[in-house]
């Protein structure tokens, strides 16, 4: 899926300046040849984050996060790599060229533009309908009634749609819109007789935008009491689909990465009130039913989600099966507790942002919430009622694995419920679900390096600062020394470009480039003496030969023991010479 030349690729490249780019994220201060300052990915107090204005990369020592101008605003923005392109390259000014694409696809593309360009109409349409129309007097008053400003109604193009049947598609059609495309875009329907007619009619109009700020569909609220649904979005088409989007990412996106924290309310006013409350990492479910795919888009935002649900069985069912795809990715996801019958945008309108950061400063674990949950609405007076509420707390259980903060909390129930703790024996032994391995860590910033790497990262590293002899270790590099197939590419790619690690660095894969840019920036550091160097390469064979120790037949191990011994000895007279 080569989108853009290479040609095109290169001049964005150049015309990046990382620094401003980066400045725009956290403060950055010139620091020899190079610029520190906090890190943007990972909550920190003293910088550990540096800036190479020369290979335009960048590295962070605290979280291990690296890369180049693209990979940041990948992970800032929680853009694609074509989205990420095309941002970077309107803000540069960059013109970009785009391959040839296959007839097909190109087609295909073509089509979607103009569902792009008709969403765009019409959510002009119903703006300006909102703002001069006669019949939209009462959608105005509502909006000003739920104390929206002007400024976050214009920021999320709130409209209204009018109640007529045909004001929308009559004009679209003499522009030259298909019917097939007014329904594929999800703005018309068909009635049993065929005919066609406007989806949406006399509803304040939200409309759902992707990453890049086009506007994908509508969600809908109705003006009259009677017309049912209350809520209504846009039909599923080729630009949207139901439960993939969260409304008001495009906004929260910046300052979530930033503040390392999202907000996840469940409606379009919740979310309107808390922008306007400078709350801007918030944004909306639209519907208790949060799928997977949310809960990742929630953790693309910020690597701390919070819950700001209605805590009705629906709200909780959705938030057991969020915590459950959070702890695959290793995320953490807290519930705030909303007072009964209140939501986020009440908070606000009684007791300002503070009345709403309150609540989140008290946000709890979705396991200590449920359990509370559970407790406070049980028959605490019958033995059945307690057996009750014991089997409801069973799949909350199955979240904790076995541990210290189990047994606090079997204490906790044996205690409410006033059972033994041996009644509790099924929530204490229950199988956790618990698949972190299996689901992979794509989606979790900064994956742990292991152990064994890390140490072959830094003898990588103080190779390259030492011109004299690091050349000559890296070529003693043999396979068994190092302990995973990634380190054997790091090395292979650094054999190979020692003067210059970075070059190419950009094209490589994501955990080969992201390694290559971390050994790079650590050597800037080092200067390791050859005598350093040694040294780090007999702990680097000691533990190969530790590990062909535990693969290898019992008639080899004596041989190997025998060699493992030599390199101790080794060890033992250098560090000698060293103190
Ligand atoms: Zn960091």
């Amino acid at each position: 899926m080569a989108r853009f030349t290479n040609p095109s690729l290169d001049k964005l490249r150049d015309a990046v300046d990382i620094v401003d780019l980066i400045n725009g994220y956290t403060d950055l201060r010139r620091a020899g040849s190079q610029y520190t300052g906090l890190c943007p990915f990972h909550e920190e107090r003293t910088p550990s984050f540096s800036v190479n204005p020369t290979e335009k990369l960048y590295y962070c020592f605290g979280c291990q996060e690296g890369g180049d101008a693209i990979g940041f605003v990948q992970k800032a923005e929680s853009l694609d790599f074509a989205q990420t392109i095309e941002w970077l390259a309107d803000r540069y000014g960059v013109e970009l060229e785009y391959e040839e694409l296959d007839p097909k696809e190109a087609e295909r593309q073509k089509q979607r533009e103009r569902l792009y360009e008709l969403l765009e109409r019409a959510t002009k349409f119903y703006e300006r309908t909102l703002a001069e129309s006669d019949e939209a007097g009462p959608a105005r008053e509502y909006l000003k009634d739920r104390g929206f400003s002007p400024e976050v109604l214009a920021k999320f193009r709130v409209g209204y749609s009018p109640k007529a049947w045909d004001k929308l598609f009559v004009p679209a059609l003499r522009q030259g819109f298909t019917e097939q495309e007014l329904l594929a875009a999800g703005l018309a329907q068909r009635n049993d007789r065929g005919q066609i007619y406007d989806r949406f009619r006399g509803r304040v109009m939200f409309p759902l935008s992707d990453p890049r700020g086009r506007v994908r569909g509508f969600g809908a609220r109705a003006m009259r009491d009677g017309d049912r649904p209350k809520y209504l979005n846009s039909a599923d088409g080729p630009v949207y689909q139901k439960g993939r989007q969260l409304f008001g990412a495009n906004h929260a996106r910046s300052v979530a990465a930033k503040r390392g924290r999202v907000i996840a309310v469940e409606g379009y006013a919740d979310v309107l009130a808390l922008h306007d409350a400078g709350i801007e990492e918030s944004v909306a479910v639209m519907g208790t039913a949060m799928t997977d795919e949310q809960v990742v888009e929630l953790a693309r935002l910020a690597s701390r989600i919070y819950l700001a649900l209605d805590a009705d069985r629906a709200g909780r069912q959705a938030m057991i099966r969020a915590a459950r795809v959070a702890d695959r990715h290793g995320i953490e996801l807290l519930v705030v507790d909303l007072p009964a019958g209140k939501d986020p945008a009440d908070l606000i309108a009684e007791g300002g942002a503070e009345a709403f950061e309150d609540r989140v400063r008290k946000a709890l674990t979705v396991v200590e919430f449920e359990i509370a949950q559970t407790l406070a609405a049980a028959d605490l007076d019958s033995a059945r009622g307690r057996d009750a509420a014991i089997a409801e707390l069973q799949p909350i259980f199955e979240l904790i694995p076995i541990g210290a903060v189990k047994d606090e909390q079997i204490r906790l129930v044996a205690d409410k419920l006033k059972v033994s703790e041996n009644a509790l024996a099924g929530l204490r032994n229950v199988r956790v679900k618990h698949d972190r391995q299996a689901a992979g860590n794509a989606i979790v910033p900064g994956a742990a390096i292991p152990e064994s790497e890390k140490s072959e990262r830094l003898f990588f590293a103080s190779c390259l600062s030492s011109r004299a002899v690091g050349p000559e270790y890296l070529e003693k590099l043999t396979n068994d020394l190092l302990s995973t197939p990634l380190m054997r590419e790091l090395r292979d790619h650094l054999q190979k470009n020692f003067e210059k690690p970075l070059a190419g660095a950009a094209s490589l894969k994501p955990e080969l480039r992201d390694a290559v840019t971390e050994v790079a920036m650590l050597s800037e550091r080092e200067n390791a003496s050859p005598k350093a160097i040694q040294l780090g390469f007999l702990q680097l064979e000691k533990a190969g030969l530790e590990r062909a120790l535990a693969g290898s037949a019992a008639s080899d191990k004596a041989k190997i023991e025998l060699k493992r011994q030599e390199v101790i000895k080794q060890l033992g007279e250098l560090t000698a010479e060293f103190a």
